[in-house]
């Protein structure tokens, strides 16, 4: 079931025990955003569509966990090249679903390459611990152990590198492991799931199956599920995280955000200003680590001002697929109406409208969900666009007095995903690296985006669980330590 890349495509299917089927339930179009047409469509997976799932996973396990991990990585070493030497299809597959340029796709399927690289290692990674005459005549020996079938469940954003941040990990630990990518833009998980039937794991080691809430609710409810990672929203995250962890499983739930940028006297002005916009607009201010808040110290704040406006004006809107866009197209068109109201609420509540984004048209794109960058000034931390995740290319600068006040600002969020700080500063950034309340902090760099070898999660309303993504975090996460104590006496 080759995808060509020009769509209309087949009905996405379920993967399930090394087969493809259709999901039993009535689902969804999948819209291409920058047009408005249906390019494929989804049906829901139901509750025996995901017990089928969870048994073969089940089985599969049994064989899988007790495979030397040498060979359970093999099929990993080939999943990394099938994903790299399908990445130009897989962007334009992405693009077409999601509305986000080709370079922002492949910058996507690079970062989520790189878990798989990085799983690679397990065997170094998953080992424990070991004391000899760790009490008199005895050896004590930790070991780390797979625990059975595992879930994700995935939010629109970054459809190919959300799945990659665990299903490596997990796999390569010796569980099973099911995906339920979000159905608004499914199709590149299923490319990607053929690519995953190439690369050799044995039927039931990894599977997808497709759907919505009643989906993730038979997932959630499951017996057979050990664990749960979810990436989305944070009023899902948080019903997600507390139904799993009432049925008694692990669970990892990431959440929502608003991040901030603070920009202090001695930045690199410039910098800090193309940095900003890239950070806020880039796939359409659709990411968790989108910084949208922008701190400035009084002292350089117009001058901050006139140059992110520059920089906010030279931004292409266009299709993902045309190489001159900057900034592609909103989700859906009720995402594009919410980031619209948010636009209002902020000229309701005072802030003042520098660049409105709001009456751009992409010409031969009429039905799109486009919007061009919006900048909004002398904004009140306390104003609804400050506080409230926006998801769209919404800006908000606000004057400060210094660095102090700026962390206080930061820390008032009630999210903790990420934050920027722009300066020359070495005791500014001391300052904020000790005091700002978030998961992950950039300093000159304005998506503070971990590589692989490092967990990726955020803190406070942005995260519910305590073991992050990505990294070592994954090893703990799917696997519990058993210690064996020895004592070999002499007969
Ligand atoms: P979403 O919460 O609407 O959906 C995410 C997943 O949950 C989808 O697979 C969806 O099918 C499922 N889902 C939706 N509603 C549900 C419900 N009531 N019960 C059970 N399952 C449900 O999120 P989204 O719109 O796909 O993604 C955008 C959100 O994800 C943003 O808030 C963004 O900040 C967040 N996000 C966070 C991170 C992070 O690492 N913290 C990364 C990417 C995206």
């Amino acid at each position: 079931m080759v995808l060509d890349t020009t769509p209309p495509w087949d009905d996405v299917q379920n993967y399930i025990n090394g087969g493809w089927r259709a999901p039993s339930d009535d689902g969804e179009d999948v819209i291409n955003p920058a047009t408005g047409e249906a390019i494929s469509y989804v049906g829901f997976s139901s509750e025996d569509d995901v017990d089928a799932a969870v048994q073969a996973g089940q089985e599969a396990f049994e064989e899988w966990s007790q495979r030397p991990v040498e060979e359970r990585i093999q099929p990993l070493f080939e999943l990394k090249q099938l994903l790299e030497a399908h990445q130009d299809e897989l962007a334009e597959i992405l693009v077409q679903e999601h509305g986000k340029t080709v370079a922002e796709a492949k910058g996507e399927l690079r970062r989520g390459i790189e878990n798989v690289e990085v799983a690679c290692g397990i065997p170094s990674m998953m080992q424990a611990g070991h004391l000899p005459n760790a009490a008199p005549d005895i050896d004590e020996t930790a070991v780390r152990k797979p625990l059975g079938v595992f879930t994700a469940i995935t939010a629109f954003n970054f459809p190919a590198m959300i799945p990659l941040w665990f299903l490596p990990y997990a796999v390569a630990t010796g569980n099973a492991f099911i995906l339920k990518p979000s159905e608004q833009d499914p199709v590149v998980a299923q490319r990607m799931f053929e690519l995953i039937d190439e690369a050799g794991f044995p039927d039931g080691v990894v599977q997808l199956v497709n759907g919505g809430v009643d989906t993730v609710n038979s997932l959630l409810d499951h017996d057979g599920i050990e664990g749960v990672s979810f990436v989305g929203s944070t009023p899902v995250a948080r019903i997600i995280y507390e139904r799993a962890a009432a049925n008694g499983k692990r669970v990892q739930a990431q959440g929502g955000a608003k991040n901030h940028i603070i920009v202090t006297e001695t930045a690199n002005l410039e910098f800090a200003a193309r940095k900003t916009i890239s950070s806020a607009c880039a796939c359409g201010g659709e990411r968790c680590l989108a910084n949208d808040v922008v701190v400035v110290e009084e002292g350089v704040y117009e001058e901050f001002v006139d140059l992110l406006l520059e920089e906010a004006e030279a931004q292409t809107i266009g299709y993902g697929l045309d190489t001159d866009t900057d900034i592609g197209a909103l989700i859906t068109p009720e995402h594009e109406a919410r980031v619209r109201d948010m636009i209002a609420t902020g000229i309701d509540e005072g802030a003042e409208l520098l660049l409105d984004g709001r009456d751009v048209e992409v010409e031969g794109y009429e039905d799109g969900n486009f919007l061009g960058p919006t900048v909004f000034g002398n904004v009140d931390p306390e104003m609804t666009i400050a506080r409230e995740e926006i998801f769209g290319p919404v800006i908000g600068l606000l004057p400060v007095g210094d660095v102090d006040e700026a962390i206080d600002v930061l820390n008032r969020s009630d999210f903790g995903n990420a934050a920027s700080l722009f300066t020359s500063s070495g005791a500014d950034a001391r300052k904020v690296r000790h005091n700002a309340d978030v998961g992950n902090l950039g300093v000159n760099a304005g998506t503070a985006a971990p590589m692989a070898f490092f967990h990726f999660g955020g803190w406070k309303d942005s995260f519910f669980g305590d073991l992050h993504a990505q990294g070592k975090d994954m090893i703990y996460f799917y696997t519990d330590e058993q210690v064996y104590i020895e004592r070999w006496p002499d007969a």
